[in-house]
């Protein structure tokens, strides 16, 4: 017997009830859509939403899913202004009202708040604010901050709040989910090329789901994914958001402490307040191939949360991957440790694994 096989029925009012667990985790009022596959299928499904011929996006590139928003938003015909930042630094508010300055007729903002793959984290109450003053929407690609940092959607002027379940939530990667404004409606209606009767249309989902009462579900429900994403928000909840949030946070600082012990590695990300708390990412020296380092360290301790860089990044930056249940002291001791051994010259292991117990302890004090 399977306990995934012959289930009963997933209704409507459990869909919607997952909804709003997960509007409550966003802390929003806004519309919530829980949609059916990865996360990358609400972040295209909002830009070409929002997006058209005519219309200006603002760009805002700190890592690889940069990049991917600025090739959806040129192919639904907007002209894109990228704001290239460094990797291993954030964006800044400043930066982002002198780019609307310089582009007056922007309608879209895209943003990431974290990156799992640079480890570093955007200041988005700031660049929110900057976003709200010009009146253009702003779409948040919150995947990798959800229950990792604080995330107030509302507040913070979010228009599009993207999230996935596979990150720290330790949930599924087949459910994802996207909050839309009262503005940000108004110009997805107001959009003749936004999707209709298509896979990435918001729109369906509004006329026949969320305007109609959510009493009759427009498609079956991927009702695995459903049930574990309900069971990690009850997992949430009995951890407390704020200890869950915690406990990334404090990954990264011990994370972050022990690396800085383990000469020639450094952390990537330059300054603590731009790294973020779900990935710490870790630069090696020329001549030393992050791909090699990754590989020995995972013969030490198979299974570890390590792995080189992607694409360009590969030769000179490794990931550990601290979210979900690999957000604690034990998993961070262990991938210090087969780094230390994994190093060509070797390393203080045991140095290293005090170095990230003390800021394990002084981020959990500082709360
Ligand atoms: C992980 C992540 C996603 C989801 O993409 P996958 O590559 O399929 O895991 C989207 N955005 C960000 C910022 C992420 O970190």
């Amino acid at each position: 017997m399977s306990p995934f096989l012959d289930l009963p029925p997933l209704t409507a009012a459990d869909f919607a009830a997952i909804e709003d667990r997960v509007a409550a985790l966003l802390d929003t009022t806004a519309d919530v859509i829980v949609t059916q596959g990865e996360a990358l299928l609400p972040l295209e499904a909002a830009i070409r939403s929002a997006a058209h011929p005519g219309s200006t996006a603002l760009n805002i590139v700190t890592g690889p899913y940069g990049q991917t928003f600025g090739g959806w938003l040129r192919s639904a015909g907007a002209e894109v202004v990228d704001l290239a930042v460094p990797y291993d630094a954030a964006a800044t508010a400043d930066l982002v009202a002198e780019a609307l300055r310089a582009h007056p007729g922007t309608g879209f903002v895209s943003l990431v708040h974290a990156e799992a793959a640079t480890g570093n984290t955007n200041p988005v109450p700031a660049i929110g604010a900057v976003v709200r003053e010009h009146g253009a929407l702003l779409m948040l690609d919150a995947v990798a901050s959800v229950a990792a940092e604080p995330l107030h959607t509302d507040a913070w002027g979010v228009d599009l709040c993207v999230i996935g379940g596979q990150k720290a939530m330790g949930g599924p990667a087949g459910v994802s989910a996207v909050s839309v404004s009262e503005r940000a409606w108004q110009r997805i209606t107001a959009n003749p090329a936004a999707p209709r009767r298509s896979y990435l249309s918001l729109l369906d989902w509004k006329e026949r789901w969320t305007d109609a009462g959510r009493t009759v579900l427009p498609h079956a429900p991927a009702q695995l994914e459903m049930l574990a994403l309900d069971a990690c928000l009850d997992r949430i909840a009995a951890e407390g958001l704020p200890a869950t949030i915690g406990r990334h946070r404090a990954a990264a600082a011990a994370a972050r402490a022990g690396v800085r012990t383990l000469a020639p590695l450094t952390p990537y990300v330059h300054r603590d307040e731009h790294a973020a708390p779900v990935a710490t990412t870790v630069r090696t020296p020329d001549g030393l191939d992050a791909r090699e380092l990754a590989a020995a360290a995972l013969r030490t301790g198979p299974g570890l949360p390590v792995q080189a860089g992607g694409g360009a990044l590969a030769a000179g930056m490794l990931r550990i991957n601290h979210y979900g249940a690999a957000a604690s002291l034990g998993t961070v001791h262990a991938v210090l440790t087969a780094l230390a051994e994994a190093l060509p010259d070797g390393a203080d292991a045991s140095g290293a694994r005090a170095a990230a117990t003390a800021a394990w302890q002084a981020a959990e004090q500082a709360g």
